[in-house]
């Protein structure tokens, strides 16, 4: 298998999944894609049905990182995806699916369904991914004989999901940088209270934005980024990607019983990392009939698949919601899907993410290849706080099931593509207790809290708090790692 960029440089080179593992950009700012998708024969998909999560992982990532020796990445699998880590079920008969399938009802025919991604130890879907990142940068560090500072800036789940694939991993350490005060009591006890003594948070006096500034300072600080050995895990990471790609196979088998029907998921998007691993399951031959983007009120993706123009947002046009995760000005992931749109040819990529660098966006409405945006099933729709808060409580008085406000942008959207006979899978992002205050508003009551976090908020916590200032940041890194 080899990787190829969206931007077409090195064209010719070889690079393997293990070579493009602990990056980011391609060097020319393209975004890593395998040069073509494995495919899955329909024995194949016949005998996965049957499979256990992780060796239904092991499978899927195999295609994909044919330099890691099958024994190893066996054994990786099957100690990523156990009971034991998932264990924040809702239902204790459901530990060992790792992702349960919850069906809620028959809606315009259509059965509708939520795909339960966060039962994590951060209790949001971003543990699927992160989980195994953790295991796969340790085995290939180790490997290498190299270790590695990890670099990040979080408002709330990233930075924690980071923080709980990478505790107590050797040759690993992480600084995270979280604005001081500013997250809910629930967050920050979550990051802080951990007492690892190769995760460091360190909380900014300042906002969100200030602390993405300074990751970005230190890391255009090339020499102090190579001798610190800084690196990071935001969500362009291919191995991220593809490890999303298995809960579609495993959505798929939990609501159907044969392998000639179609079903449609609904995806609460932000950065586009989901739903771009749900294209690349429908590209390898899971039989996927839609895949419909959620947004919140930061709606770039929806005017996109609406209209073809896609306007990136300044930051003073992003709002604040209660779907936080998902207030995003322009998607991290959706230059992987725009290479595919056009035919992977990457001269237009680079024009195009060009003209969004220079122009702010790009309009595909006139060329022919916007047509392709519905061969390759996708649709789009928005949500405002207000469907938030309905679509909670309409959830919960019709099927006695409490969803996160990411889901019911999911929820919400889905609604409105369902197809009669076709099976409606809403991937559940985040578990309730996360976003506690809209449920608060939506039910008058306290969200579900899961045994393992009762009295969370009153462990003790370790964090430093510092200026916001890059040049104290790159102190406390180096006072840490001794480089
Ligand atoms: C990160 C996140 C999303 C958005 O996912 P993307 O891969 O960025 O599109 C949605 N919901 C929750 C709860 C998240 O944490």
């Amino acid at each position: 298998m080899n990787y190829i960029s969206t931007r077409g440089a090195g064209i010719g080179e070889r690079h393997t999944f293990s070579d493009i593992l602990l990056g980011g950009l391609a060097k020319d700012g393209g975004l890593y894609l395998p040069a073509e998708y494995p495919q899955v024969s329909a024995d194949e998909l016949a005998r996965w049905r049957a499979l256990p999560y992780a060796d239904l992982a092991f499978e899927i990532l195999r295609k994909f990182s044919d330099d890691i020796p099958v024994e190893d990445l066996r054994e990786l699998t099957r100690r990523t995806y156990t009971a034991q880590v998932y264990c924040n079920v809702r239902d204790e008969e459901n530990a060992a699916q790792i992702t349960p399938l919850k069906t809620l009802g028959v809606e315009d025919g259509a059965p509708l369904s939520l795909l339960e991604l966060s039962n994590g130890p951060t209790l949001a879907f971003k543990d699927m991914a992160m989980q195994l990142l953790g295991n796969l940068f340790e085995y290939t560090l180790a490997r290498h004989g190299e270790t590695l500072n990890i670099l990040g800036a979080t408002s709330g789940d990233t930075g924690s999901a980071a923080e709980y694939a990478m505790r107590g991993k050797k040759g690993i350490r992480v600084f995270m940088l979280s604005p001081h005060k500013k997250m809910s009591a629930f967050q920050t006890a979550q990051m802080y209270s951990l007492q690892d003594p190769n995760i460091f948070n360190v909380a900014i006096d300042g906002v969100f934005d200030d602390c993405q500034d300074i990751v970005k300072a230190v890391s255009n600080d090339h020499a102090f980024k190579a001798q610190q050995k800084i690196g990071t895990v935001n969500s362009i990471n291919w191995a991220r990607v593809v490890a999303q790609v298995v809960y579609y196979f495993k959505g798929y088998f939990a609501a159907t019983k044969r392998n000639d029907e179609r079903v449609s998921f609904t995806v609460p998007s932000g950065n586009f990392g989901n739903v771009c691993a749900g294209h690349i399951a429908r590209m390898m031959g899971l039989p996927i009939e839609k895949l419909v983007v959620a947004t919140n009120e930061n709606d770039v993706l929806d005017e996109f698949f609406r209209t073809g123009i896609y306007r990136v947002r300044r930051s003073s046009e992003t709002y604040h919601t209660s779907s936080p995760s998902m207030d995003i000005s322009k998607a991290s992931n959706f230059e992987r899907f725009v290479f595919d749109l056009l035919g992977r040819d990457p001269k237009r990529v680079l024009q195009l993410f060009r003209d969004v660098e220079e122009k702010g966006g790009f309009d595909l409405q006139a060329s022919g290849d916007f047509a392709r945006v519905q061969a390759f099933g996708f649709v789009s729709g928005r949500s405002s706080h207000d469907d938030r808060v309905e679509t909670i409580r309409d959830v919960f008085q019709r099927y006695d099931t409490m969803i996160d406000t990411h889901t019911a942008d999911g929820v919400k959207v889905a609604r409105e593509h369902l197809q009669a006979g076709i099976p409606m899978i809403v991937l559940e992002t985040a578990q309730p207790i996360k976003f506690g205050e809209t449920i608060r508003e939506a039910l008058e009551r306290e969200p579900e809290r899961p045994a393992a976090f009762s009295g969370l908020e009153d462990l003790p916590q370790r964090f430093e708090v510092l200026p916001n200032d890059a040049q104290r940041v790159k102190d406390f890194v180096a006072a840490h790692t001794g480089a």
